[in-house]
């Protein structure tokens, strides 16, 4: 997650992308932990989660937000951990991985929302962000667990996990 990535990220269409479709740290392809299946990340219907095309396994659940489909983006039928990140920001390229990780292991359990402070400032200074990375766990579409800077992977689930559905 280095300007490179982020510049790589703009090209590949992540501004324009098509509505109703998601973008994942891949470049909008997110692979099923089950089957192996390729699948596109898609808006899943309301209530639902991203489930594979194949196999019909929930799937990991990690994109991108702006300011402007933020509220959208925390609208989730689960609970939804948002990295309030920045490109030049070494901490938080230390957390990104976790992050992943989280995704995948708690897939169908968590969805995780990446937004860029820089490029979103509006929705950073709505939730008060003065310092990155921050997380922060939206249940119901309300802030109810925050995690400021690069925890190790235990600190955060020690955190997070007591939220998530079983
Ligand atoms: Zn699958």
């Amino acid at each position: 997650m280095d300007a490179t990535y982020n510049r790589e990220r703009r090209a590949a269409g992540f501004q324009k992308r098509p509505a109703g479709e998601e973008v994942t740290m891949s470049g909008e392809i997110t692979v099923c932990v089950n089957c192996g299946a390729k699948n596109r990340l898609r808006v899943p219907p309301p209530g639902k989660t991203p489930v594979c095309g194949q196999c019909r396994s929930a799937l990991p659940w990690l994109v991108h937000a702006t300011d402007a489909d933020f509220r959208d983006a925390v609208a989730a039928p689960v609970p939804v951990l948002v990295d309030f990140w920045a490109a030049w920001c070494g901490p938080c390229r230390a957390i990104a991985p976790v992050l992943e990780e989280l995704a995948r292991e708690q897939a169908g359990h968590v969805k995780v929302v990446k937004l860029n402070v820089d490029e979103n400032p509006a929705t950073a200074s709505e939730f008060q962000i003065t310092s990155i990375p921050t997380m922060i766990l939206f249940k119901g579409g309300r802030p109810v667990e925050t995690v400021v800077g690069a925890v190790g992977k235990p600190a955060l689930l020690l955190q997070i996990l007591p939220h998530l559905p079983k």
